[in-house]
């Protein structure tokens, strides 16, 4: 018998494999890939910041246009397979990081815990906790940084 048939998508399937449906499950809702980030071109260090996308809805914690997001906002992108493991700025908490990584998912992952609030219960996500780019000026946003690295 296959050892994986028990085992939930995310434990049992790579990436590539994964159904439309369960890719976009796979996502925690966390937010924190919405929020702006500086970059140090010497050394490509990746800083977040709290500064979020003006389509990131800041209390319900996703993006107002999904569907056109990436026509309207030129820094967001599609995520895919390839563009999982080559985006080493994705948080080290991102679902889809830690299935590429061969990783657990952690408990608040709403998959896991079966309720969507938990990744904002758990104090992982930016819900409430971001300040809108559309209230920052663009040479301010550093000013913003987070402190450490997600
Ligand atoms: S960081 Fe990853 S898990 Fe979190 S919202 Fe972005 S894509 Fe989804
Ligand atoms: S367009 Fe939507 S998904 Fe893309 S960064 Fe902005 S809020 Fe996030």
């Amino acid at each position: 018998m296959n050892s994986n048939s028990h085992k939930p998508f995310w434990e049992s399937k790579p990436l590539e494999q994964m159904t439309p449906e369960e890719w976009e499950a796979l996502c925690d809702g966390c937010g924190r890939c919405c929020m702006q980030k500086l970059e140090d071109r010497k050394t490509g260090k990746v800083q977040y910041t709290w500064v979020a996308c003006y389509l990131f809805d800041i209390e319900a914690c996703c993006c107002t246009n999904y569907a056109e997001r990436i026509r309207l906002v030129k820094g967001c992108s599609v995520l895919t397979p390839s563009r999982v493991r080559e985006y080493r700025w994705l948080p080290k908490t991102c679902a889809y990081r830690l299935v590429a990584e061969g990783k657990t998912l952690y408990d608040w992952h709403p998959l896991v815990s079966r309720d969507r609030d938990s990744i904002h219960m758990s104090g992982i996500s930016m819900k409430g906790r971001a300040i809108s780019e559309t209230h920052v000026h663009p040479e301010d946003v550093a000013y913003f940084a987070m402190e450490g690295r997600l």
